[in-house]
């Protein structure tokens, strides 16, 4: 476990007042570790958990060569390249699950449906569309098929043995068909991840609450329970926790205890007049950053120490974790935290842009990288060189075949509503300037993320 100093100090021109995204990636992945605690998990359980082993193949999928197609198997030897129909005897049937054990000779042919066992000697087989058939006989006319058609190969789909899934994959619905396939009735995945959320701010209302002069419902708990939920995290939910500082301290205190991370809104900006800043800093080892980026751009990154006790020891000793024998004892225990701004649509996109890919990293998943779309803006924007922008769009394909994107209205970071109209984030990079109309741009699909 690194401290963020030694984080930091290994960062070439690391700068908080002047974070890039590229950054903020580069020292969110020094900062988190993927977690080790597994559990066995059956198969209907699994979905959206993320594997803790590679998944070797116990058998071959399919188990036997057999037929893709309901039709006629026969010898494709018997197919004369220059092509000529071929007339067959039909001289049994080979149904799935019951295979046809018989022989069968040149000018024969077994009637067979889609999946039974190619019988014995046995490589192509005619789709029943393509023949002419009569009673016990059938004709395949001239070039229809080839020998090996239509045939489905014993382990073509994964081969015993042979790595079918590995540690680190999502457990997507495919990926669960897969393991049922080779008749595992459980897959080891990581426990997962449990994540604090409180909001703080003292004009945040709770549903319920009587409207006062000044205050606002509180979004940013559902907009985040919504995305932690997606990502397969159980959330703790804290709900507001009022400007009061041994309120935030009793919150942070049971979340780093309860949780593996903490994520909060409102009170990380400059010359913000509120305690949560104060708060992170005595409780735990947290920076706090201004990012080159709109919406979102302060937000606190760090650690909060399970114990009270523990900040203290780290404020006494020297800075180095290695020297500070209370820590040591404590060894990873403190939970990461997000301090995220409080503004409605920062919380959103801070969170897909840094936090969602620093929490699948300690999930266990393998980094992947979310491919961006190219589209074609139906607008000018206005964009300052030197900061990376995320606009919410409506993503459309054009009568041509396209992607077209259109804003979806008022961009600034408290307005959700735009944000609830779009599909997708256009992502103005970091060196980008002005977008004209027709200009190609990159696009961030929420595709059931958000
Ligand atoms: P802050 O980052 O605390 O300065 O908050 C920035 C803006 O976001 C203010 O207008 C807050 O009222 C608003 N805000 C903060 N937290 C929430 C929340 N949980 N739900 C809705 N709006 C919020
Ligand atoms: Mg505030």
């Amino acid at each position: 476990m690194k401290s963020l100093d030694q984080i930091a100090a290994g960062l070439q021109g690391y700068d908080p007042q002047a974070m890039t995204c590229d950054d903020v990636h580069r020292f969110l992945q020094q900062l988190v570790t993927p977690m080790a605690r597994t559990l066995e998990l059956p198969l209907l359980q699994a979905l959206g958990r993320v594997l803790a082993c590679d998944v070797v193949s116990p058998l071959d999928v399919p188990p036997h060569d057999n037929s893709a197609m309901d039709g006629y198997a026969f010898a494709g030897a018997q197919l004369v390249p220059e092509g000529a129909p071929l007339t067959l005897q039909i001289v049994g049937t080979a149904l799935a699950g019951k295979a046809w054990s018989g022989t069968v000779a040149p000018g024969e042919c077994v009637k067979i449906m889609t999946g039974a066992i190619m019988p014995v000697g046995l490589d192509t087989v005619v789709p029943q569309e393509l023949v002419t058939a009569s009673a016990n006989s059938i004709r395949i006319p001239a070039g229809v098929v080839v020998a090996g058609d239509n045939r489905r190969l014993r382990g073509e789909d994964l081969a015993c043995d042979r790595e079918a899934l590995q540690k680190g994959e999502l457990l997507t619905p495919a990926r669960l068909g897969l393991a049922a396939s080779l008749g595992l009735k459980t897959l080891t995945v990581f426990r997962p991840l449990r994540v604090a959320y409180f909001s703080t701010g003292d004009e945040i209302l709770s549903l319920g609450d009587a409207p006062r002069e000044g205050a606002v419902f509180d979004s940013n708990r559902y907009t985040v329970f919504g995305l932690l939920t997606r990502l397969g995290c159980e959330v703790l939910d804290l709900g507001v926790v009022r400007d009061d500082p041994a309120l935030l301290e009793a919150a942070f205190l049971d979340a780093a205890n309860r949780a593996d991370a903490i994520i909060t809104s409102g009170g990380v900006s400059v010359g913000e007049a509120d305690f949560t800043k104060v708060l992170m800093k005595q409780l735990g080892d947290v920076a706090f950053w201004r990012i080159a980026m709109r919406p979102g751009r302060p937000m606190a990154v760090g650690r909060i120490f399970k114990t009270k006790s523990a900040s203290d020891a780290r404020s006494t000793s020297a800075s180095s974790y290695e020297n500070d024998s209370a820590l040591k004892s404590l060894g990873d225990s403190g939970a990461i935290v997000f301090g995220l701004p409080g503004n409605p649509v920062a919380v959103m996109v801070t969170f897909l842009a840094f936090v969602r890919p620093a929490l699948l990293q300690m999930m266990g998943a393998k980094a992947a990288v979310q491919p961006l779309l190219q589209a074609r803006s139906l607008e000018n924007i206005r964009k300052k060189p030197g900061r990376t922008e995320y606009q919410r769009v409506w993503v459309s394909t054009a009568a041509d075949g396209s992607l077209e994107v259109r804003s979806t209205g008022n961009q600034g970071s408290g307005v959700l509503r735009s944000m609830a109209e779009a599909n997708g984030l256009l992502v103005l990079e970091h060196t980008q300037g002005n977008v004209a109309v027709g200009d190609t741009v990159n696009v961030m699909m929420f595709d059931g993320v958000v």
